[in-house]
């Protein structure tokens, strides 16, 4: 067991510091121990790995990062009110904290690391899922990601087909990651509440996508099925251009089927006939 260095309650902190939740900055705390410390553990053992934290805030998730043992925790914060806060942590933890003051969305992760690190993170919800793109891209840096976001998103991440939640997050996120549902939380244990209950999710990116297909192609025609996800996909995939039926012929698939009842296999299937210039 790692020795926990007391540190003042999170109310106590956040009083403090004087860290009125901004909701521009998708400022939803969690406060409850239990509940960061059950965050922390879907990430698996965190013993001696590095880990990447978005939005510490007043440093709930943090300090239960810290408590389960990471060798080196770097922790992305936007908001300047909350950088004392942090650094009292980071002092009761020599070595361990490094606290970067920017925005997760532009920074440029591969100049934080230099080995595979582990994402844990309670988003902000207003740019969850840019920045989940935005490492899906880069997920050879990532052995895994646990991520809280609103359970709507949640759901299109790991939903399967004919369900309405399936769409082109659900296909990306699948296509590349294994995607895990961990828990829901329920807006009372947030300071303050959002409006929705939440939904902790772990990706652990693959060695190789689950299908062959062009990365570009296949984004493309999800795209365009799902933009009319309720036409006839001879009809949806018009706008590409191709010879709809040809490729859909090609890939085995019936002209009157529709997006929300293909597979992730389909959907590459596809691809790869939109690839082929004939
Ligand atoms: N981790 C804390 C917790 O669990 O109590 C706070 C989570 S709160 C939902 C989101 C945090 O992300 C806030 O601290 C907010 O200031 C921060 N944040 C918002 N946008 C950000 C951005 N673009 N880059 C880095 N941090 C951001």
């Amino acid at each position: 067991m790692t020795d926990t260095p007391a540190l003042p309650p999170l109310r106590e902190v956040i009083a403090k510091h004087g860290l009125r939740a901004e909701k521009s900055l998708g400022q939803n705390f969690l406060l409850d121990l239990n509940l960061t410390g059950r965050i922390a553990r879907c990430a698996g053992s965190l013993k001696g790995e590095t880990v990447i934290e978005i939005g510490p805030g007043p440093g709930g998730l943090t300090r239960a990062i810290l408590a389960a043992g990471a060798g080196k925790l770097i922790a992305v914060e936007k908001d300047t009110r909350c950088l004392p806060a942090l650094a009292e942590i980071a002092a009761a933890w020599p070595g361990k904290l490094e606290v970067i003051h920017d925005d997760a969305l532009t920074i440029d992760e591969a100049t934080l690391l230099d080995g595979p690190a582990k994402i844990i993170a309670n988003l902000p919800y207003n740019v969850a899922t840019p920045l989940l793109i935005k490492w899906l891209k880069q997920r050879g840096r990532f052995s895994s990601l646990t991520l809280m976001f609103q359970k709507e998103v949640a759901d299109r991440i790991t939903a399967v087909p004919r369900t309405k939640s399936y769409g082109r997050l659900s296909i990306l996120c699948q296509w590349l990651c294994e995607t895990r549902r961990e828990f829901d939380i329920s807006p009372r244990a947030f300071t303050p509440p959002p409006k929705v209950t939440s939904t902790v999710v772990t990706l652990i990116p693959r060695a190789s996508p689950l299908f062959p297909a062009d990365p570009d192609i296949l984004e493309k025609v999800v795209a365009a099925a799902f933009n009319q996800r309720r036409k006839m996909l001879r009809a949806s995939l018009k706008p590409l251009g191709a010879n709809t039926e040809a490729k859909l012929e090609k890939a085995g698939i019936a002209p009157t089927r529709r997006a929300e009842e293909l597979s992730i296999e389909e959907f590459c299937a596809l691809a790869r006939a939109y690839a082929e210039t004939a």
